[in-house]
């Protein structure tokens, strides 16, 4: 018996590779501009900013391969991203040090209502709307460091209906995988269970019903997500 006064919701989880146990899912973090030729398509100087990240939600999670065209929108946009689960966590982890928290690596979809996000970049208010709604993170199961190692170079690429509309390398990251942990953790207590999602290479754009979007991580594999 719960004690609890309504039905607990249920726990977010991502299949892992090889594995018939799940990845319970705490937080997702999530990169802005972290690629320079994306900073600079989205009209920004790449070489002045510190990182930023904003957050989704766990339960915005979705490993369906299906992505509905969300509501209040005419403008949903693609990100592909290499998606980073921690193992274990802390404040003020130094960058030597980081990688050990890593348990594995995913590909992701940091979909996003791009007008919203617009509208709320002009007028000074938080992205909550444009990015952290219903399915709007479409994952991949996780690859776990023992299979896969850790990725800090290789092909990341997304294509819609077959044709390429975003292809970049994990090696033009402007902060990379060691350097996002150890600033998350002076201001967050991360833990096992948190996701980061670490920005996506230039070529973002609308999708429309019907697409199917696949994306691919070199030593990941790929992935296959239809908007429905
Ligand atoms: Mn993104």
């Amino acid at each position: 018996m719960s004690n609890y006064v309504i039905d607990q919701p249920a726990r977010v989880s991502l299949p892992v590779r090889g594995s018939d146990a799940r990845f319970p899912v705490r937080r997702i973090y999530c990169i802005g501009r972290n690629y320079a030729d994306h900073a600079i398509e989205m009209g920004h100087d790449p070489n002045k900013e510190a990182p930023f990240f904003f957050q989704k939600n766990a339960e915005n999670v979705d490993t369906s391969g299906s992505f509905p065209y969300p509501p209040q929108t005419n403008d949903v946009h693609h990100e592909m991203e290499m998606v980073v689960a921690l193992k274990s966590g802390g404040a003020n982890i130094s960058e030597a040090d980081a990688l050990q928290h890593v348990y594995g690596y995913g590909l992701g979809l940091d979909m996003t209502r791009r007008d919203l996000q617009g509208e709320a970049k002009k007028t000074g208010r938080p992205w909550e709307i444009g990015k952290a709604f219903e399915r709007s993170a479409p994952m991949s199961e996780l690859v776990p460091v023992s299979q896969c190692g850790h990725l800090d170079k290789g092909r990341i690429a997304l294509k819609i209906n077959g044709k390429e509309r975003q292809v970049g390398d994990l090696n033009q990251m402007i902060w990379k995988v060691p350097e996002m942990i150890s600033y998350l953790s002076r201001f967050y207590d991360i833990a096992a269970g948190d996701l980061i999602m670490s920005g996506t290479p230039a070529g973002v754009g609308p999708v429309v019903k019907g697409d199917v979007m696949a994306g691919e991580i070199e030593g990941l594999g790929s992935f296959t997500v239809t908007v429905v």
